[in-house]
């Protein structure tokens, strides 16, 4: 069994091998928590938005997109309050010189809690066998309800000195809980502080004249200061959604969790327009909707949890996130928001623009409310990417890497392998190649033993290889192997584009939802 710390490794290393994720400029030993993605890296990506675009935009009637430029007017990040509080509570520890999230290393406490109840549940488990009733466990073993009482009194104090702004309050909370710098164990802390999470720029040539910006921390403002844009030039009707995809820029503090954590990643975002007092019933559907959309890719259900937020965002009514399980446990991938009428009121308040929409049937003009789905891309990129990477036994003694990823979201569909490098094979293989090349994104390789090509494969991810031999020449027929099963067929070369059409098809995957 490798440990998950040994797993989050290989997958950062098998990132790299396999022309997934670089470090961004890596020649000059890099940039932290800056990433570069590779040939690989860019179909999955690509995919991955792709699947959201379709699911969240395409199949509404009533949601559209949008792209908004990434410099905004700095008084757009004043209307939404990112100017006065958009930032994280810091720790520094005096020994080591490092600097933490103060809430996350209480978080990291609280799920080493979490992991202790789950090492009980597993150890009852074997115990008890199938007379075991894990509800009845959880909540009665005495050393189980002690965990989670404990866990759940530290985000509760947690939550409500964040709230109140009670910097003492959260810095007192680490040093009760005697948690230590998890590098080199000292207890050793400064206080907390607050710090801006926006990166400032300059737009213009003259000191004088120039302007100062910022980089947006998020997609949604520029949706909210499109927003009647948008509504009257598609004549769109309430309740209605807008959503954009796109980079955002956050100077984050911890930044050692690979794709997790960056400092410039991308969001896929849609803010949905309802009548007032409509809002929780639709942040209920969106928090469905959002998880069956994951659960449609197969990564597990035992994979994903709602977290409710304790603190709500200054913008929100009401906040959930869906968290994932990602080699370092779980953790959130993406946020549900009910932000109230807050943002496209403030936008009101700054810019002294009417920001209402008309209801004919009410006879009236008011300012929407707005529950927004927000993930982010490169979150997701890891969840599939983590997930997928597997160790596998064979029957015959060794073992394979392979990349179980969803097939719809794989960067490669199949890959054509002629046996040899002779005989007309290669020519054959162009040609299917040259067919393939319109539906799918197909790969030819024609280099090393057909064994080791088939394992290359594997680990890169690609649901299908297709190899041409011999009998090819006699009966026009090839192999199909299949990633997952390693299965191979002998199929007629005209059936490839339905085989493969079948497996990664987004309607089929969609379906599923
Ligand atoms: P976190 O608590 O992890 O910092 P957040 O609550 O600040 O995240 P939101 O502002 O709700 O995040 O942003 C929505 C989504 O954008 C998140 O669910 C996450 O998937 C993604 N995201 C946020 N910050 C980053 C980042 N620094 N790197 C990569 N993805 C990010």
């Amino acid at each position: 069994m490798v440990n998950q710390e040994d797993k989050f490794k290989k997958v950062i290393s098998h990132a790299k091998e396999y022309g997934y994720v670089f470090q961004s400029s890596e020649i000059y030993d890099g940039l932290s928590a800056v990433y570069d993605y590779g040939q690989n890296g860019v179909e999955l990506k690509n995919n991955i938005r792709d699947y959201w675009w379709k699911a969240m935009v395409q199949m509404h009637e009533n949601i559209v997109g949008l792209d908004a430029a990434i410099f905004m007017h700095p008084t757009t990040w004043k209307a939404s309050g990112h100017v006065d509080a958009f930032s994280d509570p810091l720790i520094d520890n005096k020994d080591s010189k490092k600097r933490y999230k103060a809430d996350v290393l209480i978080e990291d406490y609280v799920a080493k809690l979490e992991a202790k109840i789950e090492k009980e549940v597993k150890k009852a488990t074997k115990r008890f066998g199938d007379a075991f009733n894990k509800e009845e466990f959880i909540s009665t073993n005495p050393r189980v309800v002690g965990y989670k009482q404990k866990g759940e009194a530290i985000l509760k104090r947690l939550g409500k000195s964040l709230e109140n702004e009670d910097l003492a309050d959260v810095k007192a909370l680490i040093e009760e809980l005697e948690i230590t710098d998890p590098l080199t164990g000292s207890r050793n802390w400064t206080d907390v502080k607050q710090f801006n999470l926006m990166f400032g720029t300059k737009l213009g040539a003259s000191a004088e004249t120039a302007m100062d910006l910022y980089l947006r921390p998020e997609t949604a403002q520029g949706i909210f200061v499109n927003f009647l844009n948008v509504q009257k030039s598609g004549r769109l009707k309430i309740p209605f959604g807008i959503a954009q995809t796109g980079k955002a820029f956050r100077n984050e503090i911890v930044a050692r969790q690979f794709i997790f954590r960056m400092r410039e990643f991308e969001q896929m975002e849609m803010q949905f327009f309802v009548k007032p007092g409509t809002q929780t019933e639709w942040y209920e559907k969106w928090k469905k909707t959002r998880l069956k959309w994951h659960l449609s890719l197969g990564l597990g259900a035992e994979n994903y949890r709602f977290h409710d937020h304790e603190k709500l965002a200054h913008y929100a009514d009401a906040a959930t996130d869906i968290e994932f399980k990602f080699p370092f446990g779980f953790k959130e991938l993406e946020g549900i928001h009910s932000r109230t009428d807050f943002d496209l009121s403030q936008h009101e308040k700054f810019s002294g623009k009417k920001l209402q929409y008309f209801d004919h049937e009410e006879n009236k003009s008011y300012v929407p409310y707005v529950v927004e789905t927000s993930i982010g891309l490169d979150r997701m990129f890891l969840a599939v990417l983590s997930n997928s990477l597997q160790e596998e036994e064979l029957e015959n003694g060794t073992s394979r890497t392979v990349l179980k990823l969803p097939a719809v979201l794989a960067p490669t569909k199949a890959a054509i392998l002629p046996l040899v490098k002779k005989d007309g094979l290669p020519e054959i293989a162009h040609k299917i190649f040259e067919d393939l090349k319109w539906d799918f994104n197909v790969a030819y390789d024609e280099k090393d033993a057909i064994g080791r090509r088939y394992r290359r494969q594997d680990a890169a991810g690609t649901p299908f290889c297709i190899t041409v031999d011999h009998d090819t020449l006699e009966d026009n027929t090839v192999t199909i192997r299949h990633r997952d099963t390693m299965e191979q067929k002998r199929v007629k070369i005209e059936a490839l584009r339905e085989i493969i059409k079948k497996e990664v098809d987004v309607k089929t995957w969609l379906l599923k939802m």
